[in-house]
């Protein structure tokens, strides 16, 4: 039996198309610029976003970090919310890479912050007692699922504008961003200096993300991207998957949302399971109470009717749906998921 895999979108496989693709791009030594499937790909990622310059990395993490090292000097300071990748599962890496030292602030909207929240961490470093704040970071898509409307991101990124401060966003689901709030990417990255994007993801392409910006500050990206050991050489041949995952993967991430909302729809059914959050793109997270089993005993008949995800943190469960999931292995899942919770 083929498991039903809810544990992430990582696990999506490159399709024939990106195969094809790969098999017959045209590559070159990216570290001397001259890849001609990266260059487009890095071109096609900036102007699909608006900005001037695009720069390909092997890993979301990787852009993250490299923007914070790019953007931040040693012991200056980065505000950034407490349940955000860059602070829960990038290894602590912003205190060994870039040394910035890292403001964690609980966001007051669900996973998001607020202007308030940021608007009040801000320090100018007027006072030589303090740390200056030389990088805001949000996350759109959050790592819960959670979508900022365009106006508390315009509205950020005015304050912060306002005291010469770039706003960095960890896009590593930005085009489901995009497909959810209907809006053109450009449009959407119009409210953000630096943005990551990950094409691994719900885009499908094996390896890699692209990191976007201004051309002084993707200039001094792609150095920073050489001192952390990511100048990669014939690199085009993921740049091609990375192309097929722009051109032709971006739309039908709304199969996966809806897929995610019909997950809920199902499990909700059951008394006990609910929605812990707004479902907005392809992550599903949902409590239970009141059943007769433990978290581990629920998890353990999961993966024996074939259905993976995580065990739950803090009590939330996760689900994710992709490309490698049908309306049917939703049903099936989702069915799974309440009768193994024994309610
Ligand atoms: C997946 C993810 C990343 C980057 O992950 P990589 O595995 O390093 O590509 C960054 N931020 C968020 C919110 C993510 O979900």
């Amino acid at each position: 039996m083929c498991p039903i895999d809810l544990r992430s979108d990582t696990v999506t496989l490159p399709t024939q198309a990106m195969r094809q693709a790969m098999f017959e791009c045209e590559v070159g030594d990216d570290v001397l610029r001259e890849d001609p499937t990266i260059n487009r790909l890095e071109e096609t990622a900036a102007r699909m976003l608006g900005k001037e310059a695009g720069l390909f990395v092997p890993s979301g993490t990787f852009g993250n970090q490299c923007a914070i090292l790019t953007h931040v000097g040693s012991a200056d300071e980065v505000i950034v919310s407490e349940g955000a990748h860059i602070i829960q599962h990038e290894a602590g890496g912003a205190a060994l890479i870039a040394r910035a030292f890292i403001r964690t602030v609980t966001p007051s909207n669900g996973s998001r912050l607020t202007l308030h929240d940021v608007e009040s961490r801000v320090r100018t470093g007027d006072d030589y007692h303090c740390p200056k704040t030389r990088l805001i970071c949000l996350e759109q898509a959050t790592a819960y699922g959670e979508l900022y409307t365009l106006e508390t991101l315009r509205d950020i990124h005015q304050m912060a504008a306002r005291h010469g401060i770039p706003v960095h966003v960890d896009g590593a689901r930005f085009f489901n961003a995009c497909v959810a709030l209907g809006v053109a990417p450009n449009e959407l990255a119009s409210h953000m200096d630096t943005v990551t994007f990950c094409l691994s993801k719900g885009l499908c392409a094996p390896v890699g993300s692209v990191l976007v910006g201004s051309t002084q500050f993707i200039a001094k990206a792609r150095r920073m991207r050489k001192v952390m050991g990511g100048g990669l050489r014939q690199a085009g041949f993921l740049a091609a998957a990375g192309l097929v995952a722009l051109e032709s993967m971006v739309q039908r991430l709304e199969e996966d949302h809806a897929n995610a909302r019909l997950f809920v729809e199902l499990a909700s059914q059951a008394k006990g399971i609910q929605a812990s959050r707004q479902t907005e793109i392809n992550m599903v997270f949902m409590r239970v109470t009141g059943s007769p089993r433990s978290e581990s005993e629920i998890l353990a008949e999961l993966t024996r009717r074939g259905v993976l995800t995580y065990a739950p943190e803090f009590g939330e469960w996760r689900f994710l749906t992709h490309h490698g999931i049908t309306r049917e292995d939703v049903q099936l899942a989702a069915r799974a998921f309440v009768e193994a919770t024994g309610m």
